[in-house]
């Protein structure tokens, strides 16, 4: 019997939008993933305590944002798990509860990949789960090979998606500036964000 494939979308998704659904669902369906599930940050290591809207708000944004799609999950065990967020605890924690008959598909923005020897314990985690790096077309991947060396035919498979351009602290921008969002979130996270006045203030 064929293992069963979970793809794991970590991010802060402060907000979420259509870059990461987009994502999401080229990934599911190009490598057959059985689910996906959304990992918002409790406390990002990389980002200033205070300057990352409270975790319900990014959760429940997130739920606003997948509730149409039925392979689409999200959890709360970064928030639950407490301290700063590191994707190899998440990634362990996830190996335990669905054991060895599941796949774990870690999928990302190549950006962030180029980054990874900044996580905590980057060898263990490339060695961990199968990365999933999203590019633009036409992306050049030499420097994230020159860096992964070996890891990258290993580990990485890369996923061209369409809408790369979106960015959540381009929206945050937009929103301080009464710009408008409409089209590059799903609606009720529009309507989430006006309602609670998120990113009207300055970030610190
Ligand atoms: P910020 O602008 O605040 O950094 P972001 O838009 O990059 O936010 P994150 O929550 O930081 O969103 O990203 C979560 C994950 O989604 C990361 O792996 C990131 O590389 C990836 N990602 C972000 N934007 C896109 C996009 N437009 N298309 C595909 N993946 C994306
Ligand atoms: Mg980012």
């Amino acid at each position: 019997m064929s293992k069963h494939r979970i793809g794991i979308m970590g991010g802060t998704f402060d907000p979420i939008h259509y870059g990461h659904l987009v994502t999401a669902e080229v990934a599911r369906e190009t490598y057959r993933l059985d689910q996906v599930i959304f990992v918002p940050s409790g406390q990002p290591p990389h980002k200033a305590p205070g300057s990352v809207s409270d975790f319900w708000h990014r959760y429940l944004m997130v739920m606003l944002a997948i509730c149409s799609n039925p392979w689409f999950r999200v959890s709360r065990i970064e928030y639950d798990r407490g301290g700063p967020s590191y994707t190899i605890d998440t990634i362990r924690e996830f190996k335990r509860i669905f054991g060895e008959g599941t796949e774990l598909y870690f999928i990302t923005g190549a950006d962030a990949i180029l980054e990874i020897f900044t996580w905590k314990q980057p060898e263990e985690l490339l060695s961990s789960c199968r990365f999933i790096a999203a590019t633009r077309p036409g992306y050049d991947l030499g420097k994230l090979e020159n860096l992964l060396g070996e890891y990258f035919s290993r580990s990485v498979s890369v996923l061209e998606v369409p809408l790369l351009s979106i960015s959540s602290s381009e929206l945050r921008m937009r929103v301080r500036r009464g710009l408008s969002i409409k089209y590059l979130v799903p609606d009720p996270v529009e309507i989430y964000i006006h309602h609670n006045g998120l990113y009207k203030e300055v970030e610190t």
